[in-house]
């Protein structure tokens, strides 16, 4: 009734979070825990309601009680079912929407990843909710900013959706740690629902050096490279000399120097490292985009009117085939 209603029309903030609830999605790998997908948690806390986490897979149970532990987690929701296992979105939209019911959320976070970007807007469709993907900021409860025209244009939006479905940008919330809570794990509901969609197979780039998207440093190397063979004699060394990893710019992959999963930029990852040095890359809006959000940036190239100088830290201007194996030598004998 009406009545029953007023008290929550005039309700202060406080009693307003009491009825916040936040769902964020975490991501596991073969039962590891993805300690990226931590970030949701960071975000939902910042909503200041209750926050649980959701997890899915085959032998559940490790990563559960690994998030378990995570600070400010009041519960996490586990189902065990190796159909969930690689995260095919015709299978996982379904049983998200079902847990989403059934928990009575307000907010559903994951990360702006391959994942969460496959998954969330079915979320959102079988939810008839609006999403709001790739923000970099909490405002309230219903405003949110996110970067548009790859990142040149801040946008503070706002939703009236009763469930708001949210991807997030990683490097804008830090992983929430993994320290000594005991949060309730809780099995979630598994509507079991018969697919058109099955797993065939998987083809993973194998690497010893650290993943772009989460790494401290990373050395970027762009067309300056002139071949694929320059590329790996050239940038390899460098970031094994620096313990960093190999990003690219979009010419650099589409001549086919780099695997486009190196590719930095508006259409490739996002990454905000401690250090991001970028060789014989010019420095268009498009790679900008994608690291400008760097702690520190450094730029090799021998025009000295390149676009990158601008917003680069420290720039060395000189030909990469000479600069950069001298720099190599010089980080090893350090
Ligand atoms: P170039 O612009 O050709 O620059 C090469 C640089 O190397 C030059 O500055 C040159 O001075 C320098 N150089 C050459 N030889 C040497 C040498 N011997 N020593 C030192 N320096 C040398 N790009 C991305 O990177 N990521 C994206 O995600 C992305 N998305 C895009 C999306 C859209 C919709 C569009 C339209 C474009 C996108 N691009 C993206 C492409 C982008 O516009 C640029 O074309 C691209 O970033 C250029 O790559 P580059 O800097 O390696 O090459």
């Amino acid at each position: 009734s009406a009545t029953a209603a007023a008290p929550f029309a005039r309700s202060s903030p406080a009693a307003l979070r009491r009825l916040l609830s936040a769902l964020a999605i975490l991501e596991q790998r073969d039962g590891v825990l993805n300690a990226g997908s931590l970030s949701a948690v960071t975000a939902a806390q910042k909503l200041g309601g209750s926050v649980h986490a959701f997890v899915a897979g085959s032998n559940i149970k490790g990563v559960a009680e690994e998030a378990a532990k995570v600070d400010g987690l009041e519960k996490v929701i586990a189902v065990e079912n190796g159909a969930y296992d690689k995260g095919l979105p015709e299978n996982y939209a379904p049983l998200l929407v079902e847990n989403i019911k059934k928990g009575g959320y307000t907010h559903v976070i994951a990360g702006h990843t391959a994942f969460g970007k496959n998954l969330m807007p079915r979320v959102a469709a079988l939810l008839d909710s609006q999403q709001i993907s790739d923000i970099t900021a909490i405002e309230d409860e219903k405003t949110f900013v996110r970067p548009i025209y790859a990142g040149n244009a801040i946008a503070t939006v706002e939703s009236s959706d009763p469930i708001k479905i949210i991807t997030i940008r990683g490097t804008a919330f830090a992983a929430a740690p993994v320290a000594s809570n005991s949060a309730a794990v809780e099995d979630g509901v598994d509507p079991k629902a018969e697919n058109p969609t099955e797993w065939v197979s998987e083809d993973l780039a194998k690497s010893d050096r650290p993943d772009l998207a989460t790494a401290p440093k990373v050395v970027s190397g762009g067309r300056g490279l002139k071949s694929k063979e320059e590329f790996d004699k050239i940038m390899l060394p460098l970031a094994d000399s620096l313990g960093a990893a190999v990003g690219a710019s979009r010419a650099a992959v589409d001549s086919g120097y780099a695997d486009n999963s190196l590719q930095v930029g508006q259409t490739g990852k996002v990454v905000a490292p401690q250090l991001y040095l970028a060789v014989g890359i010019s420095g268009a809006i498009q790679h900008l985009a994608g690291m400008k959000d760097s702690k520190v940036i450094a730029a090799i190239n021998k025009d000295g009117d390149a676009p990158i100088f601008q917003v680069a830290d420290v720039g060395l201007v000189g030909d990469l085939f000479e600069k950069v194996p001298e720099l190599t030598e010089k980080l090893n004998k350090a």
